[in-house]
């Protein structure tokens, strides 16, 4: 059976190691012996079910159970390769808990194409994914607390994919992206804060320079409803989006159309004396309907031309 202690923490955070130690030996660190699953995650993934909120399709499969080692794994999960019916993937197939799901869908359609719409003009087609269940302690730090990977109850998110092709990086743009970029990375993690519980961008911790991490843990209610975290606290000022045009986009040239209007150029005969070249004459000739009459002279044409050669002889030379 796994035990988890509390957390440990990074190399520059000695007093804080200090204070954990002391929590520990007072805890005796076998407190944290997580016999049982926290019932609250089977009901959330059984009411999730119920409400049928996940669809299957190209992009959402069902998988096996996963259970263990020790309380990981989850009853019900999917795996993952696009989101808000395919219109963005994710550049890696993630295992998620079914109430991930709906979340992931809501903060594309509603926080994250707006966004992207606004400042770049044009919406995510791709999410750069940096894990999702995975089972581990909390910031991958061993003797720690379970993280919610641990029970595919989160996702870590690195950056995004334009329409264009350009890639928006989480650990690029959060300070070193020029402005849209920054209030675009603001944006997605603040609408975040109100799909998730738990949402940790960079500054929240040394560990999350690279990515925001997003779950659904349950950290009980207030008197406003969930509890949740939601680090560094989002921005209240943004600059605003650039100004766009009202124009619509021009349609694309079809250029096809304007072969076709310009006219195709004619195929020109080609000579052929080969073998078989009769029958590749009765096939490749142009059919053509001859009047077998039309090379002869009518009676009038006739009388008309002897008259002139007439005229002409009387001429001379
Ligand atoms: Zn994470």
């Amino acid at each position: 059976m796994a035990r988890f202690c509390l957390p440990l923490f990074g190399d520059r955070s000695w007093p804080a190691i200090a204070v954990a130690g002391g929590l520990a030996a007072l805890a005796g660190c076998s407190g944290f012996d997580y016999r049982e699953r926290p019932a609250w995650r089977t009901h959330a993934e059984e009411a999730c079910l119920a409400q049928n909120l996940v669809h299957e399709s190209a992009y959402i499969q069902p998988f096996r159970e996963i259970t263990g080692p020790g309380i990981c794994g989850l009853h019900h999960p999917f795996k993952v390769r696009g989101l808000a019916d395919g219109t963005v993937v994710l550049n890696a197939t993630e295992t998620l808990d079914c109430s991930m799901i709906p979340a992931l869908d809501s903060w594309v359609t509603g926080v994250l194409q707006p966004a992207a719409s606004a400042r770049f003009g044009e919406p995510v087609t791709e999410i750069k994914t940096m894990g999702s269940y995975n089972c581990r302690g909390i910031n991958n730090q061993s003797g720690a607390n379970l993280s919610e990977h641990a029970f595919g109850n989160a996702i870590d998110i690195g950056g995004f994919v334009l329409r264009s092709g350009r890639e928006i990086s989480v650990m690029r743009g959060w300070k070193g992206g020029d402005e849209q970029e920054q209030a675009f990375l603001r944006e997605a993690q603040a609408g975040a804060c109100g799909l998730f519980t738990t949402v940790l961008a960079p500054g929240s911790n040394v560990f999350h320079y690279n990515h925001i991490h997003m779950d659904l843990a349950m950290h009980g209610s207030t008197s406003r409803g969930l509890r949740r975290i939601c680090k560094p606290a989002p921005e209240q000022a943004l600059p605003e989006p650039p100004a766009h045009d009202t124009l619509p986009e021009p349609p694309p040239v079809d250029e096809d159309l304007d072969i076709a209007q310009g006219g195709r150029p004619a195929p020109q005969p080609q000579e052929y004396n080969g073998p078989g070249a009769s029958a590749y004459l009765a096939t490749a000739t142009p059919s053509v309907t001859v009047d077998p009459g039309a090379d002869r002279l009518s009676e009038s044409d006739r009388d008309q031309l002897s008259a002139l050669a007439g005229a002409a002889s009387g001429v001379g030379r």
